[in-house]
């Protein structure tokens, strides 16, 4: 397998209204629609229909949404002989949308939840021999932390927000995270309060993960790598704007951006801007998880970091251009 995803499988259930109710009250809405959802579901999603060879491994419940959710990953391509079947209900986001366009969103979690760390050590070869492993946090955090230590690689999307355990940090390469995301992490960490991405990269990448990836909706993505590409201590100083895309940033004064963080590291990181397509944004749903699953699979085939997050933003614009998540991911011929 060139990508299999340890994750989430939700519907999601959709309702437009005037506005939302406050505690108490009642409004009626439109008519509900579903949709397949689910962080882990959406990165196999986007990474089969580039091409990928993706499995997923997962649960769904035995409610009326498990198996027609099954259906229609594998109708995707996606391998779900290790989606398993858990008695109960399915994990489902309960989504409204206000007349302003904005969501709310409530996810229960159902089967999701009880995917364990067993599953993981049952699906043996599943995980341990995949090229790269895809992750989210819409499942527990020791199932995650045990994938990402059988994965050859670990890609972690760090979403929704939660505190990570350092033994999984330490495992992310790339650790994928949004602005918001990237914020929550550093939380007290980033006292010397860095707020553009190249600085918030660099401090991300002191926290311990092998590499990191924020994501920066229309202007793409920013990776930050420890320097281990040169000579001990190398830092590739090209004189380059941060926003060219491309030309690697020194670390300012080419140091410290790692000071008391990553052992055994050189100092310093090399920092990549990732520019994105510019398109015109009908819905950005699902555009990091199609952003994660493009990358996770660039990554399996031996791109390196920044060429694999340039490929995964232009699939990520590409995703911005039609509604809803799944439905909007582009396949390769269209790229
Ligand atoms: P998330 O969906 O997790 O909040 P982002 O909004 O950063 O993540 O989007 C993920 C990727 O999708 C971006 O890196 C970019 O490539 C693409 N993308 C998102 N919004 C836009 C946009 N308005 N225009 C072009 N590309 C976009």
């Amino acid at each position: 397998m060139d990508v299999v995803v340890v994750g989430s499988v939700n519907a999601d259930l959709v309702v437009r209204v005037g506005r939302r109710p406050a505690p108490g009250e009642t409004v009626m809405g439109s008519d509900l629609d579903t949709f397949p959802g689910g962080k882990g579901a959406n990165q196999a999603v986007a990474a089969a229909r580039l091409g990928a060879d993706v499995a997923l491994l997962a649960r769904t419940g035995t409610d009326q949404y498990g198996a027609r959710l099954v259906e229609g990953l594998a109708a995707e391509g996606v391998g779900v002989e290790h989606v398993m079947e858990t008695e109960g209900a399915s994990g489902v986001a309960l989504i409204t949308v206000d007349a302003e366009g904005d969501n709310s969103i409530i996810v229960s979690p159902g089967a999701n939840a009880r995917l364990t760390p067993a599953d993981v050590t049952a699906a043996g070869d599943l995980v341990s021999g995949a090229a790269v492993v895809s992750l989210m946090l819409e499942i527990p955090l020791d199932t995650v932390t045990e994938a990402a230590r059988a994965a050859r690689r670990a890609v972690l999307n760090a979403s929704p927000p939660r505190e990570l355990p350092g033994e999984l940090l330490a495992l992310a390469d790339p650790l994928v995270v949004n602005e918001h995301e990237a914020a929550f992490l550093l939380g007290a960490a980033s006292a010397d309060a860095v707020s553009e991405p190249a600085g918030m990269a660099r401090a991300l990448l002191a926290l311990g993960p092998r590499s990191v990836v924020i994501t920066l909706g229309a202007d793409g993505a920013v990776v930050a790598e420890p320097p281990t590409a040169g000579p001990p201590g190398f830092v590739d100083a090209a004189a380059g704007a941060p926003d060219h895309a491309g030309v690697p940033e020194a670390a300012p004064g080419g140091v410290a951006a790692h000071g008391d963080g990553a052992p055994g590291r050189p100092e310093g990181a090399v920092v990549t801007v990732v520019p994105s397509p510019v398109v015109d944004v009908v819905d950005t749903t699902g555009a990091g998880d199609a952003f994660t699953g493009a990358l996770a699979w660039r990554l399996a085939l031996g791109d390196t970091l920044p060429e694999a997050a340039g490929f995964a933003a232009k699939v990520g614009a590409a995703a911005v251009r039609r509604e809803g998540a799944q439905s909007s991911y582009p396949r390769g011929e269209e790229l």
